[in-house]
């Protein structure tokens, strides 16, 4: 078990150089890959840091080029770089690069190996989906993965903070703009598992989600899975259409920085902000919008923290603190 994992993260490593030489030394590479980087504005430091690299569009280029460096075409399948699918008609199989035609984006663990690739297509298609990424493997369970992470590890130290934000572009973007504190969840929601790697590094989660519906409603979501692990949460939500990627472009890296210092709110803000508005001045929804914050508040472990919390749910919606703290009893009894 523990040869084939080692197996599997060198051939990942042969994958990463061999798409990074194809995007640097190629013709299709430097004319397709580099100048698709290029025009989102990504420097060659940036590019050597998160080992980007591309995939040529051919049906086996990477396939053909590690049998020739001795690798064995099963670990190539169980690292999720070729497939193999029974040919029409049965009887042959085709074997083929899962990656080709993309722009290569390695996914590295903790200590800095690669494990997966996300892979992005350069034209939009709508037969085919925008991002690639790997399936699961023995050394790749996405949900304990955080894209970034090993970019950012002391940074995040450092600030005493992580940004969490959406996609591999974004932790991009800010980390050449100087804000290296940042990890993505890539395509997945926020899981537990993904929470508790920040923790080993920083108390505090700041989300950074995209100002469109889906990200409002992951944003909500991952929510109460930080408050249940015990760390401390803000967030904000980027105007809307824009992304972090796009936003630190438009604005610049100080601005950026300004903009997550002025807007970004702690939970209650968050979730009060969005219900008082909804709700004017019909009590009713009022009370939901009340509710909804305490469910919230019954996620928090500790205690000290459930109460100081109280005051603030009262104070933003002008009720009584003993209100508040009877509906977080009864939720915390229901929940029993
Ligand atoms: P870009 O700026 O390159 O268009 P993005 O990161 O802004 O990409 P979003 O559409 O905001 O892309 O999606 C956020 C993240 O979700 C992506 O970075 C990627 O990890 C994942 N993702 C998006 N589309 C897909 C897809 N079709 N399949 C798998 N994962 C996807
Ligand atoms: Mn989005
Ligand atoms: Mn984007
Ligand atoms: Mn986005």
């Amino acid at each position: 078990r523990q040869n084939e994992r080692e197996s599997l993260l060198i051939a990942l490593n042969f994958a990463k150089t061999y798409f990074q030489e194809l995007m640097q030394q190629t013709d299709e590479g430097k004319s397709i890959g580099l100048s698709y980087f290029r025009e989102r504005g990504f420097t060659n430091p940036t590019i050597d840091a998160f080992e980007l690299g591309y995939s040529l569009d051919q049906w086996d280029g990477l396939l053909q080029a590690a049998i020739k460096r001795g690798y064995n075409p099963d670990m190539l399948e169980k690292a999720g770089l070729i497939l193999r699918k029974e040919a029409d008609g049965g009887g042959k199989t085709k074997t083929f690069d899962r990656f080709r035609g993309r722009v290569m984006f390695p996914i590295h663990n903790v200590s800095g190996r690669v494990i997966a690739f996300g892979a992005r297509i350069l034209k939009t298609d709508k037969n085919q989906p925008k991002y690639l990424n790997s399936p699961e493997t023995t050394v790749y369970h996405k949900s304990q993965v955080l894209y970034g992470i090993y970019q950012a590890k002391q940074a995040i130290r450092q600030e005493d903070v992580c940004f969490l934000t959406e996609g591999y572009t974004d932790v991009i973007s800010l980390h050449q703009a100087g804000i290296k504190n940042v990890v993505a969840s890539s395509g997945t929601s926020l899981t537990t598992e993904q929470i508790r790697l920040v923790a080993r590094f920083t108390p505090n989660i700041t989300i950074l989600y995209d100002g469109d519906a889906a990200g409002i409603k992951a944003a909500l979501r991952g929510l109460d899975m930080v408050l249940e692990e015990g760390l401390n949460l803000r967030l904000l939500l980027l105007p809307d259409g824009e992304d972090p990627d796009s936003y630190v472009h438009k604005v610049g890296a100080e601005a950026f920085k300004a903009y997550i210092k002025q807007h970004s709110q702690d939970f209650i803000d968050f979730k009060a902000s969005r219900w008082l508005t909804e709700a004017g001045d019909d009590p009713l929804k009022r009370a939901e919008g009340i509710s909804d914050v305490c469910a919230s508040i019954t996620r928090i472990p500790d205690l000290l923290k459930r109460q100081t919390l109280s005051q603030r749910v009262a104070q933003v919606f002008h009720v009584s603190e003993q209100s508040v703290i009877s509906e977080i009893n009864r939720l915390l009894r229901k929940q029993q």
